[in-house]
């Protein structure tokens, strides 16, 4: 699924040109309608619906919406949603046992399980007992390893909304110098793998790098996923860099904003904040969530 031949977008190639736009929510769309049919389709070979549970604990509000948002699509594109809301003072052992009974539930076929959790409970273990057979997120030690191997059974979401973005605007990693600023489990290490999967040449940057300027600015590609709002600017990127901004931040005034100053950008491309990796991310959770279903 590419979109060259998009009249809504001017693609620059020399310094000056306009920059151009990665809508991630344009792709998201596209993606969608194709997503809805496989579900309609596995729905009627199958005799029944995919399944994603969604598990939220406690009352944060940048988590409810998250959630809602991720309900809401579930239905939309014709899978099975299991909402499930915990108070703030569920126990670990009751959480586990939720997860296990989900783990063992036919009609699910993802579980995700809302983060942050509350401070009593204890994350890693949480995410480890759901099934790596049942995580769309990818999250699990189990589909993590797996995709290091290079046996993915699903990567985790973002970064692989990330990859979905590039293909899109056939905008291939091959042979180009990437670097990655993060290296988190959920975002900058699986990121890097994709990356390199796709036989770019990879950099790994992160809060220790030495001056990460010297890094970007010779970069093809730059995922920044640094989780500081604004962090960097023009001066960062060369003008045929495409940049991708996964940071995601409501600022005093309830705007969404990046890690990235996308207004200042003399870049060949890059992604806006909001409108970019962030719709992306929800569209790899259903079709994770589809994938698995597919596995069973
Ligand atoms: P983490 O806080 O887990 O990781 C941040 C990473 O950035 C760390 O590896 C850290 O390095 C590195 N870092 C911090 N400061 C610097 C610096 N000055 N220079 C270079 N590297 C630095 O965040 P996540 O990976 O979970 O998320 C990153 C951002 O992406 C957040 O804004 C988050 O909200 C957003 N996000 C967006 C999603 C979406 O759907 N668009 C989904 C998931 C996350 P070190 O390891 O040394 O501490």
């Amino acid at each position: 699924m590419t979109n060259q031949s998009s009249k809504r977008y001017k693609r620059p190639n020399k310094a000056g040109a306009p920059v151009l736009r990665l809508d991630g929510k344009a792709v998201a769309d596209a993606r969608r309608k194709v997503l809805q049919d496989k579900i309609a389709q596995f729905t009627q070979t199958r005799q029944r619906k995919p399944g994603l549970a969604v598990v939220i604990v406690g009352q944060d509000p940048a988590s409810q919406v998250y959630v809602k948002s991720k309900v809401k699509t579930t239905t939309e594109v014709g899978m099975l949603s299991k909402h499930i809301e915990l108070p703030e003072t569920t126990s670990q052992a009751d959480l586990q046992k939720l997860i296990q009974q989900l783990n063992e539930d036919k009609t699910i076929d993802g579980i995700l399980v809302q983060l942050p959790l509350p401070k009593h409970i204890d994350t890693t273990t949480i995410v480890e007992t759901i099934k790596p057979e049942k995580d769309p997120d990818g999250l699990t030690t189990g589909n993590l390893g797996l995709l290091m191997a290079g046996r993915k059974r699903v990567a985790p979401c973002t970064p692989q909304g990330v990859m979905k973005i590039l293909e899109h605007y056939n905008l291939d990693p091959k042979g180009k110098n990437v670097v990655v600023v993060g290296r988190s489990n959920i975002v900058g290490k699986p990121m890097a793998q994709l990356m390199l999967d796709a036989d770019a040449t990879v950099t790994i940057a992160h809060s220790q790098t030495k001056n990460l300027k010297q890094h970007t600015k010779q970069a093809d590609i730059v995922v920044v996923a640094a989780g500081k709002p604004q962090f960097l600017g023009a001066d960062d990127f060369n003008e045929n860099a495409i940049v991708i901004d996964v940071g995601i931040h409501r600022t005093q005034d309830n705007k969404v904003t990046g890690d990235v100053r996308f207004k200042e950008l003399n870049v060949r491309a890059a992604t806006p904040v909001p409108g970019g990796v962030g719709p992306m991310t929800i569209q790899m959770l259903m079709e994770n969530t589809l994938a698995l279903a597919e596995l069973t």
